[in-house]
């Protein structure tokens, strides 16, 4: 039996379903998928022929194709969520990881591109963590 997956962004306009099964999970450290999350990494999930369907909002996405690469994104034009794209070149729905809605058994298969990695985000085993923001961010930020 084939899996389903739903996902959405941020503010919800745009809504999709993809059928399929997730083949890999790559965490890319390209200087594109930097600037393109804003981010360390990208996390992409790829099912290979997959079926990805807009279930709402399917107006709202705006695709960016990046001049003299295989770079695609689909994004939310209204919120600028990430969302799905299908790659033609290699069959593949291409899901950012952080747009579903469900919590997935996959685990990342690997790390690439690694030679591009930003030197903050090359270990970030020692830096504390939160459950929520402390108090120290919360004055920063106002
Ligand atoms: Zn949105
Ligand atoms: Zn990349």
């Amino acid at each position: 039996m084939v899996n389903k997956y739903y996902g959405s962004c941020l503010c919800g306009r745009v809504g999709y379903e993809v059928n399929g099964d997730f083949d890999a999970f790559y965490l890319c450290h390209c200087s594109r998928c930097q600037k393109d999350t804003g981010s360390a990494h990208a996390a992409n999930l790829f099912a290979k022929a997959g079926r990805l369907a807009w279930l709402k909002g399917e107006a709202d996405i705006t695709y960016y194709q990046h001049p003299g690469s295989l770079h695609t994104k689909s994004f939310c034009q209204c919120c600028g969520s990430a969302l799905p794209t299908f790659a033609e070149s290699i069959n593949c729905v291409v899901v950012p990881a952080g747009s579903l809605d469900m919590p997935i058994s996959v685990k990342p298969t690997a790390k690439i591109f690694v030679a591009d990695c930003a030197a903050w985000s090359a270990d970030l085993s020692d830096v504390p963590s939160f459950d929520e923001l402390p108090a120290q961010a919360n004055r920063d930020s106002e």
